[in-house]
């Protein structure tokens, strides 16, 4: 299927001349169904039909699609679509079919009669967009083809999505992707739009002079997410506070991520026990038990998935109400992208993060062992480093979260969030010069041979066996915290790690041993500042909805009350036979945002339809009397 034939906007639209702000506004809502340009957008749109060349960064998530796919509609000729993942590939035709796009992939997962039939629209220049994997686009008689089709029919644009993979300092090289910039070359005269969401200033730049794209103007925007609270919490039993995190949340469903498979199923195996409807996922699961519980969380029949990184593609459920982090994840990349699971349906969302400064050091020591002597790994070790060291700093810091999320990002935010952990409950600090003190003279008690934790209970007067045998509860510090906590007194431990006071020897079971600056504090001669600990685990959930978190919260109501729910639950059945009868997934018919937007607002009419976000033409063509007759159904008077 052709657009042209198909959609009678598109056919006006695709003239040579620079589009009309208003026409992009038409396409938008006529063919993706979309009503408003996400910021930027825009902006990117009006650049590229222009015939300019355009770097994008956005978050995963955040429309970046949308900056390539519309100047492909209104420019003449094809665009040509870059991107590394077939499965990815395969989602985003599916989806711009699914809307009445002409649209094709070329690649080698393709039977040879598909294959031949992509190419031939493509050289009868039938099509809008055709995705191409790199190595095949590189190859001489690809190139040729291109040469060919660009003379008849003329490019549209080249589209790189992910485009950190060009360089070596991103955390995903792809070697085939490098020549890609002799692309620039070849068609100097066709716009080029390169797309990614990882953020450091190195890979950017690299990326940038690897494409030819030095001097093209960078779009960076939208990676605010006001509907997620951000909070990290000392963790100290992390299993605990994970429990009464979800007592707390009760009916809502969310995901732990952790770092090892193992964990995973542990954890998993302690909730369920627990009472909680938990299930593990990760990689080393049979494909057959990874779909059967990825869909038992889409459709909500289980409530936590405990996950490591491996879960992720393809969630489109936007009711996930939180995003835990048992470990520390290793990139704020990385975290950035998997708390952005949560709340996509923009209403009040969490994401926990539960920190250890132990953890950090585990991270530490692991990246450093995986070096060995060539220049290629340990380059790769140093970028892993300061990843995970920005993300330390970001866990361990006392300024607003999100400004410091943005920050990192490169969008400056000079105002506080209000909607997390520091914002709503800044730190304190106080004079913890005697409470240093004990902590100090008990490490130096203990013969600097014992970690925080032991530390601590000696401090707190615990009645362990190991105390007793070691004859531990006789020394002077035994017992002089019992006061406080015992995590209080870990807390203080690390945050004098932290400031040099403690050497924390990693190697040797994390033993703390005194160093050269801990003398004048001992002797009473120097004072010292701290924060004072804090151990809770979340905010009440009174407090949570009371709060204002920004526009896209209110957009819909926080709860589907009982007739709402039903019809929505409707609304996925009849999805669910249309996904079915076309043989595609579920989101490709309506995503859930679409579904609970239609279960709200109940339009009844095709053209109410049509004002919902998500229903463009095609889709109104296709599906519309089907969805309206079960939103009427529901609606009407009962007898
Ligand atoms: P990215 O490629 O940046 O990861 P996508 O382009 O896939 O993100 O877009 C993410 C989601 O946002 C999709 O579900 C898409 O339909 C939706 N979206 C994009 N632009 C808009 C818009 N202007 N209005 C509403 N939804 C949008
Ligand atoms: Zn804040």
């Amino acid at each position: 299927m052709s657009a042209k034939n198909d959609l009678p906007g598109t056919v006006q639209s695709r003239t040579p001349s620079n589009a009309g702000p208003s026409l992009a506004r038409d396409l938008l809502r006529d063919v993706f169904g979309f009503t408003q340009f996400r910021p930027l957008q825009e902006a990117i749109v009006q650049h590229v039909c222009g015939g300019g060349e355009a770097f994008v960064l956005m978050p995963t998530g955040g429309g970046k699609s949308i900056c390539y796919q519309l100047p492909s509609l209104l420019r003449p000729g094809t665009a040509i679509v870059v991107s590394p993942l077939i499965s990815l590939m395969k989602d985003q035709v599916d989806a711009l079919v699914a809307n009445g796009v002409a649209a094709a992939m070329y690649n080698s997962s393709l039977a040879p009669g598909q294959a031949r039939s992509a190419l031939a629209s493509f050289h009868a220049g039938e099509l809008d967009l055709l995705y191409v994997a790199p190595e095949t686009l590189m190859t001489k008689s690809f190139l040729e083809r291109l040469d060919a089709v660009a003379n008849r029919h003329g490019l549209a644009l080249f589209a790189v999505d992910e485009a950190h993979c060009v360089s070596q300092w991103g955390h995903d090289f792809r070697p085939e992707y490098v020549r890609l910039g002799e692309l620039r070359r070849a068609f100097p005269r066709v716009p080029f739009v390169a797309c990614t969401a990882t953020a450091d200033p190195q890979t950017r730049d690299d990326v940038r002079a690897k494409l030819g794209l030095s001097a093209a103007p960078c779009f960076v925007g939208g990676f605010d997410r006001p509907n997620i609270r951000l909070s990290v919490v000392e963790k100290h039993n992390p299993l605990r506070q994970l429990t009464s995190f979800l007592a707390a949340h009760q009916d809502e469903t969310g995901i732990v991520y952790c770092l090892s498979r193992e964990r995973a199923e542990k954890i998993a195996g302690q909730l369920s026990a627990a009472g909680f409807s938990a299930a593990a996922y990760h990689a080393g699961l049979p494909a057959e038990d990874r779909h059967r519980i990825h869909d038992a969380f889409t459709t909500d029949r289980i409530r936590v998935v405990v996950a490591t990184v491996a879960f992720g593609m393809g969630i489109d459920k936007g009711d996930v109400r939180f995003v835990i982090h048992y470990d520390l994840p290793k990139t704020i990349e990385s975290y950035y992208q998997e708390i952005g699971r949560a709340g996509r349906d923009g209403r009040p969302s969490e994401a926990l993060l539960l920190f250890a400064r132990a953890d950090a050091a585990v991270a530490r020591a692991l990246i450093r062992r995986s070096e060995n002597n060539s220049q290629r790994e340990h380059a790769r070790v140093g970028i892993d480093l300061r990843k995970l060291n920005a993300m330390i700093g970001f866990a361990d810091g006392t300024t607003c979260r999100r400004r410091a999320l943005l920050g990192y990002f490169g969008e400056d935010v000079d105002t506080d969030c209000g909607n997390c952990d520091v914002c709503l409950d800044p730190p304190e600090t106080y004079d913890a010069t005697i409470d240093a003190q004990m902590v100090l003279s008990c490490v130096h008690r203990l013969g600097q041979r014992f970690g925080a934790a032991y530390v601590a209970d000696v401090l707190v007067g615990a009645k362990s066996d190991q105390i007793r045998t070691r004859g531990h509860s006789a020394v002077s510090t035994y017992g002089i915290g019992a006061q406080k906590s015992r995590e209080h007194w870990i807390n203080l431990a690390r945050q004098l790690v932290h400031r040099g006071y403690l050497r924390q020897d990693i190697a040797r079971y994390s033993v703390l041993q005194l160093t050269e600056r801990a003398r004048p504090l001992l002797r009473g001669e120097e004072r010292i500042t701290l924060a004072r600990p804090r151990t809770r685990v979340s905010l009440s959930r009174g407090e949570r909805s009371s709060r204002s978190v920004g526009r896209a919260a209110t957009a819909l109501p926080t709860e589907l009350n009982g007739p709402n729910a039903a019809l929505l639950s409707n609304l996925r059945a009849l999805r669910r036979r249309c996904a079915e009868e076309q043989g595609v997934p579920a989101y490709i018919v309506f995503n859930d945002a679409t579904l609970l937007e239609m279960a709200t607002l109940r339009p009844t009419t095709h053209t109410a339809f049509l004002t919902i976000t998500g229903v463009g033409a095609t889709k109104m063509r296709r599906y519309g009397d089907a969805f309206l007759a079960v939103i009427r159904d529901a609606t009407a008077p009962h007898r």
